[in-house]
């Protein structure tokens, strides 16, 4: 862990506050290197009533993890001051949808699952950078008062599915995915207005007894679209059951 990241327990006060009167208002949405999780594009395409295959296409750049050999997508960023796209003087024109790493600053959270019962437990750091003044405010709140405060519980359930997919994959297909594994993980995880076209429109779910209103709830429900896209993942690359 760097100098700069202070491990903070779960329930340990810390010292923040963020806010249009700290002179650094707007300074952490530029320079940005933000990764954006299927559940933050989800969320934005939502909030902007286009459809994910616009939202890639138009807001985000795509390059492949060295470590993982997996597509991460991060903001395309504006001018030179590497702004993102959704900053405005007044503050985050998408805040309602804004995506986890957003919610989540100024803490870092990380997560061991246990291996037989799958629960998660939760880790925590305060990332103190010079730009950001918040840390000289007087209030006080834990990293769960915080979470709950952010409304990023629904994130943290949604963006472990992902980091569960990833992990199961580098013990199972260490490096690069081949092109059509790369193609169905982007659909299933990322392109997900595409994959209800594709897969849930197609009668693919019913061929595999999947009740039918289970799969008219996936047709208008976005967190069970996104369950679904990884579940099916999960069943292309490597023969997993189609849990629901
Ligand atoms: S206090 Fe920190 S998080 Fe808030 S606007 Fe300033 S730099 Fe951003
Ligand atoms: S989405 Fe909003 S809060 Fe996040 S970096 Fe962009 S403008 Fe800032």
């Amino acid at each position: 862990m760097s100098e700069d990241m202070i491990p903070v327990g779960a329930n340990e006060s810390f010292q923040f506050n963020c806010s249009k009167e700290n002179k650094c208002f707007n300074e952490c949405c530029r320079d940005l290197n933000q990764f954006l999780t299927p559940y933050d594009i989800l969320r934005l395409r939502k909030n902007l009533n286009i459809s994910t295959e616009e939202f890639i296409n138009k807001y985000t750049t795509t390059h492949m993890g060295d470590e993982s050999g997996l597509p991460v997508l991060t903001f395309k960023v504006v001018d030179n001051e590497l702004k993102c796209p959704f900053v405005s003087d007044e503050g985050c024109t998408v805040y309602g949808d804004r995506p986890a790493s957003c919610r989540t600053y100024p803490l870092a959270r990380a997560i061991s699952r246990n291996r037989d019962t799958g629960k998660i437990t939760e880790y925590f750091a305060l990332i103190k950078e010079p730009h950001c003044l918040g840390f000289s405010c007087e209030k006080k709140q834990t990293p769960n008062e915080w979470n709950s405060d952010q409304e990023i519980i629904k994130y943290n359930e949604m963006n472990d599915l992902l980091m569960e997919l990833i992990s199961l994959k580098n013990t199972t297909i260490p490096g690069s995915l081949d092109s059509v594994s790369m193609d169905i993980f982007i659909l299933g995880c990322y392109n997900l207005d595409r994959f209800r076209d594709n897969v849930v429109n197609d009668d693919f779910l019913a061929k595999h007894n999947i009740p039918a209103d289970v799969v008219d709830k996936i047709k208008v429900d976005d967190e069970l679209l996104l369950k679904t896209g990884i579940n099916w993942v999960k069943y292309e690359l490597f023969g997993m059951d189609l849990n629901f």
